[in-house]
Order: structure tokens, then sequence, then C-alpha cells
């Protein structure tokens, strides 16, 4: 019950976003901001009563609707014998290259899409390293990556998950399109040959968690989110790599914070690792019920008044996994021209906000955290005086 709680304030939080975003009114958003919000406060007290602290618990999950249904996903027995050989390895190695990334998905690729001209296609690659710490998405942080008009990059979170992702990964690979996924551990986990899959053909494979918990990684303390980070890192490697890497050297050292709810001590901890955060700069709003007609319509004029940006979807969504082909048909018939990212050693070229900036997740995940912990509180005190009842 609790866990359901959890799982569904991850879609409050998301959704109380939309409140605060221009999205065409529609019976569909009403109802679901009004779901939303009404879920958002059957709190997950329990949390509190913890401290708030992170404990793994079969079951636990969150990102999406889709997730209530999935199974607990098997935690790793070996993971903590294989990390510490690859720790003690990785104290002198350098971080490990991108065998499958580059060289044998090089291999297989130009033969299907080079020189195509009936597919959308990749058009340029950045190399992105954070030496010094990296936080680019206008929607949280002032500044973003330097992009071209009609240039963007495509990103995935919260998968993968069998009854979506394999559709995603069929339609970037009819067009010969490159994109970017932050996986949920947990899923990847349950998942690995999806992992492997989509970094067989190409695609970047980042990092968002172990568990996306609902109260977000601001709601535990900074070592249990470092906790749960850390686990999410490794569960994405040993899912898709033969040659795992520790966490805090992982073959793509890109991470995304559920519900973009950062905390300075994590931003500073993951910057010393040179993990690069990604925000994003414009979103399709997946994670509200909507038709594939209406997600196709409503990223199409965001991403026309945008002109350029990296996207964010969830690879997690049936709606965004049946519009997909269409997105995809629609960008190169506007000529959009898709930017693949991976890792690199320097800092990318970036774009500093407007002035006038201000981040939009912020003020939505200060309100939302706001109340959250304050029904929290109220719940526990009450729970603690049953006889005042
Ligand atoms: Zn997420």
């Amino acid at each position: 019950m609790v866990s359901t709680n959890r799982l569904c304030h991850a879609i409050a939080v998301q959704a109380i976003y939309e409140a605060h975003m221009k999205v065409p009114r529609s019976p569909a958003r009403g109802a679901a901001l009004t779901a939303a919000l009404a879920l958002g406060l059957l709190l997950p007290s329990l949390a509190y009563e913890q401290g708030l602290t992170y404990e793994p618990q079969q079951g636990e999950s969150a990102g999406s609707s889709v997730q209530e249904q999935m199974p607990p996903a098997p935690d790793h027995p070996k993971t903590k014998v294989k990390r510490a050989k690859a720790k003690a390895k990785a104290a002198t190695a350098p971080r490990p290259a991108q065998p499958l990334q580059n060289a044998s998905d090089a291999a297989n690729a130009p033969a299907q899409c080079t020189g195509r001209e009936d597919v959308l296609g990749t058009s340029r690659t950045i190399a992105i390293g954070a030496p010094n710490g990296l936080e680019v998405g206008l929607k949280t942080y002032p500044r973003t990556l330097k992009l071209e008009d009609h240039e963007v990059i495509l990103t995935f979170d919260d998968g993968p998950l069998p009854e979506t992702t394999g559709k995603v990964l069929d339609a970037l690979k009819a067009e010969c399109v490159k994109a970017t996924f932050f996986l949920i551990g947990q899923h990847a986990a349950a998942n690995p040959q999806l992992v492997k899959r989509q970094i067989r053909e190409g695609h970047t494979v980042g990092h968002h968690t172990w568990s996306h918990p609902s109260i977000t990684m601001r709601g535990l303390s900074d070592e249990a989110a470092r906790a749960d980070i850390a686990k999410g890192i490794a569960a994405d490697e040993h899912a898709g790599y033969a040659d795992p890497a520790p966490a805090d050297k992982p073959h793509v050292p890109f991470f995304r914070f559920p519900g973009f709810a950062d905390t300075k001590p994590l931003l500073s901890w993951l910057g010393s690792q040179k993990i690069a955060v990604f925000g994003a700069d414009l979103w399709a709003s997946d994670w509200l019920e909507m038709t594939p007609e209406a997600e196709l319509k409503l990223i199409m004029s965001r991403l026309d008044e945008a002109k350029r940006g990296i996207v964010l979807f969830h690879d997690s969504r049936p709606s965004t996994a049946a519009m997909l082909p269409d997105f995809l048909r629609e960008l190169k018939a506007r000529n959009y021209r898709v930017v693949h990212i991976e890792p690199g050693e320097n800092a990318p070229d970036l774009e500093e906000a407007k002035p006038g900036w201000t981040s939009e997740t912020e003020a939505t995940v200060g309100r939302v955290m706001s109340k959250l912990l304050s029904r929290a509180k109220t719940e526990s005190a009450r729970a603690k005086k049953p006889e005042a009842q």
C-alpha cells in the first residue's frame, strides 16, 4: 500500500509540474491533474517515519504507472564482490573506453544507415566530458548544450521496460537515430537484454537512480541518496556490459535526477566524479495520459517554439512508444536534425540562458516537497498520538 502511494506520488510530482506549464486544456489533463493531486495527498508517511532514509525494499519502484505492474527487480548478489574487485582495478585505471558503443557498432551501423536519404539519421555527435562537473538543461539549470536551430537531442527516461522500450528502439533503428536513455537500475536489472540492445545499437546509456523513489533524492538523506544513485549505476553496468565498471567510474558518466530534484551536496559529489548531470530543455509531458496523436501535436508545437534542445521522453510510456515513428518522420519533414551525445573528455560548448531565466522545475519541486514534508509530519504526529483522535 505504501509502495503504491509512493509510486503514485511520483506521477503526482510530475503532473503538478504540468500545472505550471502551458498545456492545452483538455478533459484528460484535468482528470490527470485531479487524480495526481489527490494521490499526492496520500503521502508516503512511512518514509517520514523512517527518517526519510532509503532502505531498498522488494518491489519498491517508482517513476510511471507502468511500473506499478512490474515485478520487483532482483537484487545483485554478486554486485558487491565484483565492485570491490573493480574498484581495486580502477584505482589506477583510467575511465573505461566505450568498446560497444563505438567500435563494434560502428561496424554494423554504417552499412545500414550511411548515405541514406530516406531516413532521419543522426547528423552529428557531441562528446561530453565533465572535468569540473556539468549541469545542463534549461528547465532546471541556467545553461544548456550549444545547438544550432533545428538540432535536437533525444532522451528517454525510466526504462527499460519490455512493453515499450523495444518499440522505441525499433522506431529509432528504422530511422537510423541515436538517442540517450537514462535507466532506472531496477529496470535494467530486470531487463538486461534491453540494456545490451541499447548499447549494441549505438545509443548512450546513462543513469537515473536504482529505485526512482517517489519522494525523490531530495526526500532521502544525502547518504541514502548517494547509495541509491551508486546502486543504480552498478545495476546498469552489470546489465549492459561484459566488463562492468565501478559506480564512480561508469562507462557513461551521465546522470539525470528523478523529478529534476537535485541537491547541492549531490551535485558536487557527482561533479567530483566527473559525472555530468542532464536536465532537459523541453518535454512531451508524456507522464500525462494522452493519445499518441495528442502527444505528437504537443511536442511538435513546443519544439517549433523552442526550435532546438534536449528533449525528454519516457520510454516507459505506451503513448511515447506509439507516437515515436510519426514523431521521427515529422522531425525529418520539418528539417530537424538529431544530435547524439556520448561520453568524452572535455567540457562541451554551452549556451547560457537568456537574462531573467528562472528554474521552472525548482519552483515546482520546492513547493511540492514542502507540501510533502509537512503532510508527512502531520501524519507522523497523528500516528504517534492515536488516543488523541
Ligand atoms: Zn524518471
